[in-house]
């Protein structure tokens, strides 16, 4: 067999993004809405697809799409481009900002894809550690950007996995202190209630991401989009895809965006049960869950693997987070649907006692 060359030089060790998700009554892993869209809807959406002509290549910018966020956010469809999930506009981030001699300014523990498209772009970047409660630590933060050479920066509010929003006075400070192009992640905004949205008058420097992915229950369609000021938007436009976004996903987001108040109940539903989990969670001994705007809870306890695994046998998939660096011992629950949180916070209930019991046994010994 011939041989091949090998790959990309930044490529090497690098490992590919693994959502591990497996089978189980309760997918709680992966912050997806535990409701799919309502069947009302999903009659309505068949129709969008019965009409898309398979045949022609999809509007490029999916400029109904466009128009209708647009709309709804008080912008002209110039502020507004749509990507193959959020994730692409993620990519496109640092394909228009990164890039040999660029540079990155991150807060880990944060979403993993940040760092990993940087270092696929050949993006330098420079980690500014969260404090010990994953809270910004601002002054390193306002100190490294002071130096000048960051060139982007990324910060989502709220954060994942870690659970709160970025304070609203700091990410207008940040904004203030910077010519760098600032990212303000928004997928889970619709679980904080909070946006950075009116910052873009006065902000060339913003540009915030959204998705269709967990409020909109679309995970499974890939949808996601940026508001900016039109020049922001140009760049981005330089780099994507030609037609990355299909005519159905665009049939699709069409339809759930008009229809978007339906989602409504389902995520004060989310909220009301993430209140319901964090105090039963509060209650169990040896679990701290860390404080949530979103529609997950990370907590930590001793033996989370262990836990994992507990959780697994009986149904619940939750992810682990323990061997990621600052996110010793910690797992992230989803919210789920009542029924799911409720089996998810017996079986963690089961699992303290049952090891309460062992080590018990084991002192006695
Ligand atoms: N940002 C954050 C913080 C996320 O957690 C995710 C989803 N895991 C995304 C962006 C991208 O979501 P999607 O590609 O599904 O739109």
């Amino acid at each position: 067999m011939n041989r091949v060359r090998a790959a990309a030089s930044q490529l090497a060790g690098l490992v590919p993004y693994d959502p591990k998700y497996l089978p189980a009554e309760a997918l709680l892993s992966a912050n997806e809405n535990p409701r799919d869209v309502d069947d009302e809807v999903r009659e309505l959406i068949a129709a969008a697809i019965a009409r898309v002509p398979f045949n022609r290549y999809p509007d490029p910018l999916a400029n109904d799409l466009r128009d209708l966020i647009a709309e709804a956010n008080g912008l002209d469809r110039s502020c507004v481009l749509v990507g193959n999930g959020g994730d692409e506009l993620l990519f496109n981030l640092a394909l228009a900002w990164g890039g040999p001699g660029r540079t990155c300014l991150n807060f880990p523990p944060t979403f993993s894809v940040y760092a990993a498209n940087a270092r696929l772009t050949n993006t330098a970047v420079v980690d500014i550690a969260r404090r010990d409660d994953f809270s910004i630590d601002e002054e390193a933060a306002f100190a490294r950007l002071a130096e000048g050479d960051i060139d982007y920066v990324i910060v989502a509010s709220p954060n994942n996995p870690t659970g709160l929003r970025a304070p609203a006075d700091f990410l207008e400070r940040l904004l203030d202190a910077t010519d760098a192009l600032v990212m303000v992640d928004e997928a889970y905004f619709e679980f904080s209630r909070q946006t950075v949205r009116p910052l873009l008058a006065t902000h060339e420097n913003l540009v915030i991401l959204r998705t269709f992915s967990k409020a909109f229950s679309l995970a499974g369609v890939r949808l996601g989009y940026i508001l900016a000021n039109p020049g922001v938007i140009a760049e981005f436009q330089k780099v994507r895809q030609p037609y990355s976004v299909d005519a159905v996903s665009q049939a699709i987001g069409e339809v759930v965006y008009r229809h978007r108040a339906r989602f409504e109940p389902g995520i004060r539903e989310i909220i009301e049960e993430r209140a319901r989990v964090m105090e039963a969670l509060r209650a169990t001994a040896g679990v701290r869950p860390f404080p949530s705007d979103s529609n997950w809870i990370l907590l930590r306890m001793d033996d989370a693997g262990a836990a994992w695994d507990y959780l697994y046998a009986g149904g619940v998939l939750v992810r682990d987070f323990s061997a990621t660096p600052l996110l010793e011992n910690c797992l992230r629950v989803t919210i789920g649907t009542p029924v799911q949180n409720d089996l998810f916070i017996s079986l963690l209930r089961a699992f303290v006692a049952e090891r309460g019991e062992r080590r018990a046994r084991a002192a006695r010994a």
